[in-house]
């Protein structure tokens, strides 16, 4: 790849993006951007302010004038509001139970999605969530839509919980996976789907670094193809 480009990667919860952005961000010097995590730590200020999740118009102007920061550090990604480390706060279950709330008001997606906007414009990011390559940045050069088994991302979910030394029910993991899959693909806003145009990785059999090797031979692939083309 010669011009730096936005490399979308959008799918359902628990398929691996963060782990596999991470990866690919890496290897090609992009910047990595979680914007889940921008999603999460508004519901993350919303709560610790205790205000009301259902009171939209609270939450849009929570959302103006709420600073997140995403600042990568040592391959680990932080992430600030209004100056506060958040970064454990926001994975939390209850944090992920209620972000659809947040991520269902048309007016929170609009300011979300214009700092999205101004993080990728110039391009050399690996960008991943929900409506990226179909909402955020619909023309990317690189779109992937990653996904999954169900009982698979469940069981991935239920391995990281367990390092981390946390209580967990497979079970509770893969109900709360559904319900978040049903309510991202069916809010009426910027729904999770595939964009037409982008490359599918069912990583269900396929380890980590496996699914980051499909996304960069393809990536550099296309790059060997263009060179070819301009001789
Ligand atoms: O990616 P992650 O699981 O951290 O995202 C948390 C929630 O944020 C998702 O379940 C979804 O409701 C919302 N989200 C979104 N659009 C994005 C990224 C995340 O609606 N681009």
């Amino acid at each position: 790849m010669k011009k730096k480009n936005v490399i979308a990667i959008d799918g359902p919860a628990g398929a691996g993006k963060s782990t596999i952005a991470k990866i690919v961000a890496k290897k090609l010097g992009y910047i990595y951007i979680d914007t889940g995590a921008m999603y999460r730590a508004l519901t993350w200020k919303a709560l610790d302010e205790k205000t009301d999740l259902a009171d939209i118009d609270a939450i849009v102007a929570l959302a103006r004038k709420t600073d997140v920061e995403l600042k990568n550090s040592g391959g680990k990604l932080l992430v600030f509001v209004d100056g506060r480390d958040v970064s454990s706060e926001i994975r939390k279950e209850n944090i992920s139970k209620h972000t659809n709330e947040t991520a269902s008001m048309g007016g929170v997606r609009n300011i979300l999605r214009q700092k999205q906007q101004e993080m990728g414009a110039r391009g050399g990011v690996v960008m991943e969530g929900r409506d990226i390559g179909t909402c955020v940045f619909p023309d990317a050069k690189y779109k992937f839509y990653l996904d999954a088994s169900i009982d698979e991302r469940a069981r991935r979910r239920y391995n990281q919980l367990l390092k981390k030394g946390e209580k967990v029910n497979l079970a509770r993991i893969k109900t709360a996976i559904a319900e978040r899959d049903y309510k991202d693909k069916n809010r009426g806003i910027n729904p999770l789907r595939c964009a037409d145009d982008a490359e599918v990785i069912d990583s269900t059999h396929l380890s980590l670094k496996e699914v980051a090797k499909v996304i960069l031979d393809y990536v550099g692939l296309d790059y060997v193809r263009n060179k070819k083309r301009q001789r």
